[in-house]
């Protein structure tokens, strides 16, 4: 990101109320401007809170969804501060540090932040794929016999994110999970693919919170279709070969 403070007086001028923050998160998002998840509107009411809603179809979206400021009780700009001073420490940050400069009450809940606040900045992002993104697990291992769909006893799930490139397979993430449930899905889809893509499943129920995690989710009912789940998602599964 180009557009950030220069220095700490640069910095306490552009972020000092929780508006501010908000509108430099909203740009991070948008930096086309809004773009509803769900019917593609560019027109918003007014921001309230963290929540936007578009003024067409009235979908709520918040500019905190998918960063480490979802759920966040504390203000956004003492979370800026954080950052900006955690950023600024030539020998390292100390969660000692991190209370005293945020005068925080509790040693744990400064060294969760500065926990919290390293893991995001090992580039912000990082490699995250993006733009239109086909996810689907598949099984590795021979044919279980018996055995249909999502269940499995001896068969390892994984889950797979492969980015369109035009007609090809942009980028690929890929994780071994325990089983296909959202609480499964989401932490890899989360870690695997920016918010505000277009994330393609299947209709399978363990892919229903995407859109409340800030992706537009399109969704292709496989049952009852001609087409097989290879010609709906090829590049999931060309590369897997399933
Ligand atoms: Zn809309």
């Amino acid at each position: 990101m180009e557009d950030y403070p220069r220095d700490l007086a640069e910095f306490e001028a552009r972020f000092s109320t929780e508006a501010a923050c908000r509108e430099y998160l909203l740009r991070l998002r948008w930096p086309d401007g809004f773009c509803c998840p769900r019917c593609g509107g560019r027109k918003t009411w007014p921001l309230r809170g963290v929540l936007l809603q578009c003024s067409s179809c009235g979908y709520q979206s918040s500019v905190t969804a998918g960063t480490i400021f979802q759920d966040t009780r504390k203000p956004l700009t003492v979370w800026f501060r954080a950052m900006w001073w955690v950023t600024s420490q030539k020998n390292g940050a100390s969660a000692l540090g991190l209370q005293r400069v945020l005068g925080l009450g509790s040693y744990k809940t400064a060294w969760t932040w500065l926990h919290k606040l390293r893991r995001a900045m090992v580039r912000p992002g990082r490699d995250r794929l993006s733009g239109k993104v086909e996810v689907d697990e598949t099984y590795w291992g021979s044919e279980e016999r018996g055995v249909r769909g999502r269940q499995t006893e001896t068969k390892t799930l994984i889950v797979v994110a492969a980015q369109q490139d035009g007609e090809g397979i942009g980028r690929i993430r890929m994780r071994r999970i325990p089983d296909a449930s959202a609480k499964s899905l989401m932490p890899f889809v989360e870690e695997a693919i920016e918010p505000g893509s277009v994330v393609h499943t299947d209709g399978w129920l363990g892919y229903v919170p995407l859109e409340g995690k800030g992706y537009r989710h399109r969704v292709t009912f496989l049952r009852g279709k001609k087409q097989s789940p290879s010609e709906l998602m090829p590049r999931v599964h060309v590369w897997c070969r399933c």
